[in-house]
């Protein structure tokens, strides 16, 4: 499926890299990178030629918000940065939201 609008980036266990060929892996589309899109990543990338698509650059401990919400210190410590979060694995993130129009159509990116 080609991929359209969002910012595409190469995650790769070494860093950032501009977007590459693709490879010859059968290739998997995760939408969201909460604790299950973040499973998905750590189980699969090295079966599938992953492409992660996930509107915010970080992750977030959804369960820890209610003592954020009394902790600022707390809250800050929720969020890590998807660059640290998925180091290690490879993968495309396209930073945008996946949507559809109502009654079928293609799967968008932006
Ligand atoms: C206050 C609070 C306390 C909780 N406490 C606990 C607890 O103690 N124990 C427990 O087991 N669970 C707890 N939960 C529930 C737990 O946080 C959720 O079950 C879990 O976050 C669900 O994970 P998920 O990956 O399915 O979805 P989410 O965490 O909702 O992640 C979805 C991700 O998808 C992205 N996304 C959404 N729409 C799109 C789109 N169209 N395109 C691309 N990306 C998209 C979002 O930005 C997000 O990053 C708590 C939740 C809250 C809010």
């Amino acid at each position: 499926m080609p991929l359209r609008g969002g910012s595409c980036r190469l995650f790769n266990p070494m860093g950032w890299f501009q977007e590459s060929e693709p490879e010859e892996r059968p290739r998997l589309l995760v939408i969201g990178c909460g604790p299950a899109g973040i499973q998905i990543v750590r189980n699969l990338w090295q079966e599938f030629d992953l492409t992660l698509v996930e509107p915010k650059d970080y992750y977030e401990y959804t369960p820890g918000i209610l003592r954020g919400l009394c902790d600022e210190q707390h809250l800050e410590t929720l969020q890590v940065p998807l660059s640290e979060a998925l180091a290690g694995f490879q993968l495309r993130h396209v930073r945008g939201k996946a949507w559809r129009r109502p009654f079928g159509g293609s799967l968008k990116f932006g």
